[in-house]
């Protein structure tokens, strides 16, 4: 006990104690946080649905119909006609014959990758990869080997020596704190060489990259890969699902321990995701308003001189270097009314602690004003 109260006064001295801020609004471009209203940059709401009417209004109707719990795991009989017409909608947007729900990204990350590695294997993972699929690659009790941030050189070194016959290839598609977008096609082409399997984490691509908004993965050979979302982001609801080929979802029903184990989604939910996934295909103008606001915030930062990073996504980090100076950023836009809080270590890495702005096609042109000025004076 003490121990861990020594720990915590020693996390707190070095700034990295982490609070949690209440927020007593819906998920919105301006929320109550704490009693006050901001302005927020720091939802992955990339779409503006998570409040979206039509969506809210199919999930209270199929609560109403179908309850709100489902009672049982996928394959005792949790599994719901709603679960299944969602999953053959994802499969079907997405270009591959198969599609299956998880509970949250994190539990599909889990899943997946320890479903298809397992002791005898190498599972090779960028540097910069969410902490979920790191945590996946822990889980197959295989070696995990990282490469340098977006680095196919030393991929295929790393291949290249590997003993290991069964190797699997684990890369976010958008890199959740940097918005930099991992090569797919170098990925494909390695994976297929080195007869790798390949999972794209694409959570936070999924609905927001590519002209149809199929994420990283758009136009390519979607057989090949299996590619993670969520439905926490862009979608604006809960749960994830992994897309792939028929085998290899099979394989993923039969043997994922975050999926077999665990209790089936809301079929509500799945229900309201297949509203939103309605949207984010018809609503193209969403991933156009978010595109237009991203130029314009780089435009502005370039022009004010803010250290932004080359990202082309919503995530536009500024790295500041030291928790305590992300953290007096944040503070000082606090007091200017606006909300982007401060990531520090473990979830980046030393020095490189920084504030990650993101945008949602919600905000506007005046808001991201706004932002660019508080930016400047706290700079
Ligand atoms: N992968 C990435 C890249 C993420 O950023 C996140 C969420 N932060 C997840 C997976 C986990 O998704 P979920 O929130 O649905 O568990």
């Amino acid at each position: 006990m003490d121990d861990l109260a020594k720990a915590l006064d020693k996390l707190q001295a070095k700034h990295l104690l982490r609070t949690r801020s209440t927020r007593s609004s819906a998920q919105q471009i301006e929320p109550v946080i704490d009693g006050r209203k901001v302005l927020s940059f720091c939802s992955n709401d990339y779409l503006g649905l998570a409040n979206h009417p039509g969506i809210i209004e199919r999930y209270v109707q199929a609560a109403r119909e179908h309850g709100v719990g489902s009672g049982a795991s996928h394959l005792i009989t949790g599994h719901h006609r709603s679960h299944q017409a969602l999953e053959e909608e994802l499969a079907e947007f997405m270009g591959c014959e198969r599609a299956l729900l998880f509970s949250t990204g994190y539990m599909a990350n889990l899943g997946v990758v320890s479903a298809l590695a397992g002791r005898a294997s190498t599972v090779f993972e960028d540097r910069l990869n969410h902490a979920s699929l790191i945590d996946a690659a822990m889980l197959t009790r295989g070696r995990l080997e990282r490469y340098g941030h977006l680095d196919m050189d030393e991929l295929q070194h790393k291949l290249t020596a590997a003993s290991e016959r069964s190797r699997l290839i684990a890369s976010d598609g958008v890199f959740s704190m940097d918005g930099t977008v991992t090569p797919v096609d170098a990925l494909q082409e390695l994976a297929s060489t080195h007869d790798a399997w390949l999972v794209i984490d694409d959570a936070h691509g999924i609905g927001v990259v590519g002209e149809h908004g199929k994420g990283c993965t758009e136009g390519r050979l979607a057989h090949d890969i299996v590619v993670v979302g969520t439905l926490g982001k862009a979608f604006g609801l809960f749960g994830a699902f992994a897309t792939g080929s028929r085998d290899v979802i099979e394989w993923c029903l039969q043997r994922a321990r975050s999926y077999v184990y665990t209790t089936a989604l809301p079929p509500s939910l799945a229900e309201a995701a297949r509203a939103a996934l309605q949207l984010v295909r018809e609503e193209s103008w969403r991933r156009e308003k978010l595109r237009a606001l991203i130029t314009y915030f780089r435009t502005c930062a370039d022009q004010t001189g803010l250290p932004v990073t080359p990202s082309e996504t919503p995530i536009q980090p500024l790295i500041l270097g030291s928790p305590l100076t992300a953290l007096k950023a944040s503070r000082s836009l606090l007091d200017e009314g606006i909300l982007v809080p401060a990531i520090r270590p473990p979830t980046v890495a030393r020095h490189q602690a920084r504030l990650r702005v993101t945008f949602s096609a919600a905000h506007t042109e005046t808001h991201v004003d706004r932002l660019i000025e508080a930016l400047v004076k706290a700079a």
